[in-house]
């Protein structure tokens, strides 16, 4: 079992919950489309699709077929594949919370003991326990089995401690696959290659030579339609607790002695419990918690966050976090990790910057009178792609030096199609490997960094300040990076 692992499926059958909600529309069953279509699954790889919603299997395959052909680029629809892929889907009627229901899945399930069974729980988090003992007081886990459950794992390290209890009630930590999928992107599996590939970096990874590293989620859409969801989760839950811990965790690690699951899993902890607590004062000192105001793109104007019928007017929910972080650590020490997120900014963007720390002594004149230091930028969205930037000296009389990008977009590199981190995620689910998954007591860990700021927030009345939509956020975030003489990346 390894990072890097295509061994052949064995026999399975997937069972969907949650199969006619939007996750499973838009992601899952587009995922498993292109597995089967690049000739990824098994003969006997059967999926079920379990949800209230009155389908059979016929008219659940006839539904899926209207409903999920917009979501797969038309050059990449085959219809004989496709065709052959929704006989691979079968449909059960079920309430999660009636107990007679899981006889009727044991009925469908039954003489394939022995083929993976995974659980893959597409519903909302407060139906995560019934689903898991509901399967369980039915006798359908096998030692094959496998549970996969959507972020967000609770809302703080209580609540993800009580769902993983439930879980650990039933099945085993190695049975137990933690989706963030963010881990499942090509680049994030490209940045360990990088790190770990390579002997250019890892000598230069650390706090001698680097001055800082910034990580930016950034989306330009609001809230919208899931507003009643957003409002009782925020930022600092829905993305800085796994997606940018994650991705730091990842920029941040010591080399792992292989890439199996808890060799990687066992260095990425030990960063998540370095990071300097952010307690109090220090957590208002060292975070933004910010929410979009009125604002316009070339498209056209926007409304504010409140502006949304679906908000109370006296809503506390943060849509924008800047956090400056610290690594205890050798490696890491002094080094700042600003971290950011948020909606309604300028443009879809994640992104990852290395800043390294200038030269010792500067002989050359620069174009621009300094030397901006060297950088790596690493981004995932909304292409993939790796810059460096290094200094030359630009062709002429003079000896000046000019910032040039050696540019690795990933587009040109590879002619074969990028997966979709749920391609990968799902597949790995079906081998049995962790390695992109999150261990439970990460999922504590993160939440025991996270809740002190959260407390923090309310302790001192930290109501969430204004950025207009179309921005890069309020202005304080500015001045928590310029505390330390630096910017952020695009400003
Ligand atoms: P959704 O659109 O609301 O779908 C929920 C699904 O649950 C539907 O298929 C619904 O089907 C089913 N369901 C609800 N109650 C049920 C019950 N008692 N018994 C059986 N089925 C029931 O939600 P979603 O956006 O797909 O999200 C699913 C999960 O993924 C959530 O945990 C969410 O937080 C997470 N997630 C979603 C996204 C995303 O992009 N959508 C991203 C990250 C994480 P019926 O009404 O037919 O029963």
């Amino acid at each position: 079992m390894n990072l890097i692992s295509n061994e052949a499926l064995q026999p399975f059958d997937i069972v969907l919950f949650g199969a006619t909600g939007d996750l499973s529309l838009r992601k899952l069953i587009p995922a498993l489309y292109f597995q089967d279509r690049d000739g990824q699954m098994p003969e006997d790889g059967r999926i079920i699709g379990a949800a209230r919603s009155d389908y059979d299997s016929v008219a659940f395959r006839t539904w899926i077929d209207q409903e999920v052909r917009q979501y797969i680029p038309k050059d990449q629809l085959d219809e004989a594949e496709w065709g052959r892929f929704l006989k691979r889907i079968e449909y059960l009627k079920v309430d999660v919370t009636a107990q007679d229901d899981y006889r009727k899945l044991g009925e469908m399930l039954a003489g394939r003991e022995e083929h993976v069974r995974a659980f893959y729980l597409s519903v909302a988090p407060s139906l995560f326990g019934a689903i898991t003992d509901g399967v369980h007081a039915a006798g359908l886990i096998t030692p094959n089995s496998r549970v996969a459950l959507e972020k967000p794992l609770g809302r703080d390290e209580e609540t993800a401690e009580a769902i993983n209890d439930r879980l650990a009630a039933v099945f085993t930590e190695s049975q137990i696959f933690r989706i963030d999928h963010y881990l499942g992107k090509e680049t994030v599996q490209n940045l360990l290659a990088l790190r770990f590939g390579n002997a250019l970096f890892e000598p230069l990874w650390r706090a001698e030579l680097i001055s800082d590293v910034q990580i930016t989620i950034a989306e330009d859409l609001g809230v919208d339609g899931r507003g009643a969801f957003y409002d009782q989760t925020g930022a600092l839950r829905d993305m800085v607790q796994n997606h940018l811990l994650q991705l730091l965790v990842i920029i941040a690690m010591e080399p792992p002695v292989s890439v199996d699951a808890d060799a990687v899993r066992d260095e990425k902890i030990k960063v998540l419990r370095a990071l300097k607590p952010l307690v109090g004062i220090d957590a208002i000192r060292n975070s933004v918690r910010g929410r979009y105001t009125a604002g316009a793109y070339d498209s056209g104007p926007v409304p504010g966050y409140l502006d949304n019928d679906t908000i109370p007017d006296d809503s506390m929910t943060e849509t924008y976090v800047a956090i400056r972080a610290e690594i205890a650590s050798w490696r890491w020490a002094g080094v700042p990790f600003y971290l950011r997120t948020g909606k309604r900014l300028p443009g879809k963007c994640t992104e990852i910057i290395v800043n390294f720390k200038r030269v010792p002594h500067e002989i050359f004149p620069t174009a621009d009178g300094f030397a901006t230091p060297n950088q790596l930028v690493i981004r995932l969205q909304p292409e993939e792609s790796i810059r460096m930037r290094i200094y030359v000296k630009a062709w002429g009389d003079d000896i000046q030096l000019q910032p040039v990008n050696l540019n690795l977009d990933f587009n040109d590199v590879f002619q074969k199609r990028r997966l979709i981190a749920y391609e990968r995620l799902l597949m790995d689910i079906v081998r049995g490997n962790q390695t992109l998954f999150m261990r439970r007591d990460e999922v504590a860990e993160a939440w025991r960094w996270i809740d002190p700021i959260r407390a923090a927030w309310e302790q001192y009345d930290y109501a969430p300040v204004p950025y207009e939509a179309g921005t890069w956020g309020p202005v304080e975030a500015n001045a928590l990076m310029s505390r330390d003489g630096l910017k952020w990346a695009e400003e």
